[in-house]
């Protein structure tokens, strides 16, 4: 396999050229003990759309009580979704598209990141979305690894200064410049933990004076909270590309599910249809809709890409794409 047949290039560099707005996927490594084959049965479907990229999520190790044979409870290390890095390098070799990882602090020493990027600068994945990751499930607030970064900013200025051939070592004379293009993550809706919408912002574009090139929004599914957001950004002196992440809703529980996971507003209007329906066929038929409808006002609105996250479902996203375009 060589993964260097194809021309690689910057996220930033393919919206600068794009005549039109692209559609790009979010995909997550495969639950271990499956094979890499279960997530090219998605990729393949998503070919379809053509994505100039495509974003694998980062999943870190974990903690959970199993029952031991000596009939105790003992809190285990699990990472159920390994491979990321690997899954990258196999994507831009089978697809011939970018692949761009997510990296996140938590887990990872200063080093430990360092020797991450130098592996992916070796593959040739030269697209990396930077963030901090989120508290583990036994852990109250994020906790950062000791001797790691505690803000996806950190890591940023990590790979900024790899890019102008600063290592940890400070000893390193002439040492490779690499050259990542450095994705961010942005809340239309204010991160959680910021005290202020405000302050979030400020943190968002200290992100992206650090040396981030683009930004990836969290899910909405108000295309208001999403276009205040861009109009709050380029207020404030942010100018890089910002490109809205999205996800059809497919279940009335996720009414519930949603808000509490990732600390967004459902708009009452889609809330109300959704108790309407009275089956999944029809909650899954109305979750599309939304969906086709949001993307095509966010077309309209001239957004430089339309970031899908399949979360698996790559069918109803297929329905999504197809009825915007
Ligand atoms: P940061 O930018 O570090 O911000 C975290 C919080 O700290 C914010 O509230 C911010 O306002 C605040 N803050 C920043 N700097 C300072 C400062 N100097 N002082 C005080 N407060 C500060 N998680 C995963 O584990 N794996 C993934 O693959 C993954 N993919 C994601 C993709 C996207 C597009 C998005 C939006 C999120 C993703 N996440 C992922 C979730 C992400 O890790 C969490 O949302 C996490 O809680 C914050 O990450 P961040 O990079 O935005 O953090």
């Amino acid at each position: 396999m060589c993964i260097n047949t194809y021309k690689l290039m910057k996220i930033t560099e393919i919206l600068a050229k794009a005549k039109e707005t692209k559609v790009s996927f979010e995909v997550l490594p495969p639950l271990k003990g499956k094979s890499i084959q279960s997530l090219y049965n998605i990729i393949d479907q998503l070919m379809e759309f053509k994505p100039p990229f495509i974003d694998v999520t980062y999943h870190r190790e974990d903690f959970e009580y199993k029952l031991m044979p000596s009939g105790y409870y003992e809190k285990v290390a699990i990472r159920k979704r390994p491979g990321t890095v690997g899954i990258c390098a196999s994507i831009m070799g089978k697809y011939n598209v970018e692949a761009v990882p997510h990296l996140i602090c938590g887990g990872f020493k200063v080093e430990e990141t360092e020797n991450a990027l130098i592996e992916l600068a070796y593959l040739g994945v030269q697209n990396v979305l930077a963030l901090r990751g989120d508290a583990r499930k036994f852990e109250k607030t994020f906790v950062p690894e000791p001797g790691g970064h505690k803000y996806a900013i950190d890591m940023v200025k990590q790979m900024h200064d790899m890019n102008e051939g600063r290592y940890l070592d400070s000893d390193l004379h002439d040492a490779y410049k690499t050259n990542f293009c450095i994705g961010v993550a942005g809340y239309p809706e204010k991160h959680f933990e910021a005290t202020s919408y405000r302050k979030d912002l400020q943190h968002l574009k200290n992100k992206i004076d650090a040396g981030g090139d683009y930004i990836v929004t969290q899910m909405f599914f108000d295309n208001k909270a999403f276009l205040k957001f861009v109009k709050d950004c380029r207020e404030i002196g942010i100018q890089v590309p910002i490109i809205p992440g999205i996800k059809p809703l497919t279940k009335k529980s996720q009414l519930k599910t949603i808000p509490s996971t990732f600390y967004i507003d459902i708009p009452d209007e889609l809330e109300n249809e959704m108790e309407k329906c009275k089956t999944p066929e029809a909650e899954k038929q109305l979750g599309i809709e939304w969906c086709v409808q949001q993307s095509k006002e966010l077309l309209k609105a001239g957004v430089p890409c339309l970031h899908y996250y399949t979360m698996g479902d790559v069918k109803t996203l297929g329905n999504v794409v197809r009825g915007v375009f």
